[in-house]
């Protein structure tokens, strides 16, 4: 099934509303497994409307619209579909009666113009609008379908979730839609859009790939007869995109870095403890947000200034030597973590969080040490250089190293 969106009203054309309501539309039709191929904006004028209303019959099997609707002269969807289907619009006595209702419960009278909420064509159904005036309509005809619905988003997704959804399901009864989500970390959008490159053209499963604040996500989508045919397929295309970004890859669907490393530290029976400079303890609030962290996260300092960190432990000559971002102090703010805190593992961040350089190093550059009392290690990251950004991939990156130094572990 082949869609398309039309948003209806010349404030969309002025640039005084933004379309969220085809966004949450456009949002709403992967998981049908509908293909949306158009979004149209387009004015209060009527024959501009019907224009692109037998464009988009032309060429759509799906047609969904909203605006247009409400009860002024300059709501015309009802008149432009009409035309466009080449048939009249009538006065419909039940949709008259309920809007009449609807003025009478409120104590109103009805403005005469609010009668046109009430018209109808013979190949539309209406669609009920629990949340205002507004009658939706569901016009099908020759394996078309129109979908009119009011413009406040409140009411439009109102009237898709109640109405036009349960509608669009049972017409799409027969294909099943599986989708999984592949999480992967270390990566720009681009690099991984090439690595992935020949799945991309995939068309059963399709494979779209977004950028998130834990990394980058690579969402297959498979559309089958049988579940089992679109879980063969969704699997198959998991197994190539591993096999391309293999230790790129952290988790998937509801994967939740920090929770996932709570659980590998509880699984082994670890306890954590950071020192941070550069995130200024964005690690340890984020630990921190997964309910029951208390059980393996000891606490974490910010040791932003040198002083903090040679006060914390780490050696002033080593600050001396290499510089308070360097491999060596990320690796001693761990050891410091380790031992100051009597934990199992210990993280150290430090980093240039920007905008300007700092002994040299560009803005972006992060350097992750662990130390679980065995090895350290310390491992380099340069991000976009805006300060929130880079505290964020810090300590991203720091979850996913701790995760994939403890999946290491024994
Ligand atoms: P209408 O049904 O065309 O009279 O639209 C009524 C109101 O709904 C508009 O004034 C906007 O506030 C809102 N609205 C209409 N279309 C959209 C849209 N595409 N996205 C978000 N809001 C909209
Ligand atoms: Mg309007």
């Amino acid at each position: 099934m082949r869609a398309e969106i039309i948003s209806i009203g010349t404030e969309l054309l002025l640039g005084e509303i933004t379309d969220t309501n085809a966004s949450y539309l456009a949002g709403q039709l992967p998981l049908l497994g509908v293909d949306l191929h158009w979004i149209t904006q387009v004015g209060d004028n009527q024959a501009r409307l019907v224009d692109i209303l037998r464009q988009a019959w032309k060429r759509s099997d799906l047609i969904l619209t909203t605006g247009g609707l409400g009860p002024t002269e300059d709501d015309l969807t009802r008149e432009a579909i009409a035309r466009m289907m080449g048939e009249e619009l009538r006065v419909d006595s039940t949709l008259e009666q309920e809007l009449r209702a609807f003025f009478a419960q409120r104590g109103m009278e009805m403005p005469p113009s609010n009668i046109k909420q009430a018209t109808i064509i013979p190949s539309a159904q209406a669609l009920h609008n629990l949340q205002g005036t507004a009658p939706g309509w569901w016009v099908e005809s020759d394996g078309h379908i129109i979908a009119a619905m009011p413009g406040p988003p409140w009411e439009m997704r109102r009237m898709w979730e109640g109405e036009v959804l349960p509608k669009l399901r049972q017409r799409l009864k027969r294909a099943i839609i599986l989708s999984r989500t592949i999480k992967a970390f270390g990566l720009a959008e681009a690099a991984v859009g090439e690595l992935v490159h020949p799945l991309l053209s995939s068309a059963n499963p399709t494979l779209a790939i977004y950028a998130k604040p834990d990394g980058i996500h690579l969402r297959l989508t498979a559309k089958a007869r049988k579940r089992e045919e679109a879980q063969k397929r969704i699997s198959q295309g998991e197994a190539r995109v591993r096999a391309i970004l293999s230790d790129r890859i952290w988790g998937t669907d509801n994967d939740i870095l920090e929770v996932m490393v709570g659980e590998l530290l509880k699984a082994k029976g670890l306890s954590l403890a950071t020192v941070e400079s550069c995130t200024g303890g964005l690690l340890a609030d984020t630990l921190t947000d997964v309910p029951g962290s208390s059980a393996y996260f000891k606490g974490g300092l910010v040791a932003y200034s040198n002083e903090a960190k040679i006060a914390w432990g780490v050696d002033a000559e080593l600050i001396a030597r290499h510089g308070a971002v360097s491999p060596e102090v990320a690796e001693a703010m761990a050891t410091a973590a380790r031992l100051r805190l009597a934990a199992d593992i210990g993280v150290g961040i430090t980093g240039v969080a920007g905008p300007d350089e700092l002994e040299g190093k560009p803005a972006g550059t992060v350097y992750i040490g662990i130390d679980d009392g065995k090895t350290k290690k310390a491992i380099f990251g340069n991000y976009p250089a805006y300060r929130l950004q880079v505290k964020l991939r810090a300590t991203t990156a720091a979850l996913f190293e701790l995760r994939k130094a403890l999946a290491a572990l024994d």
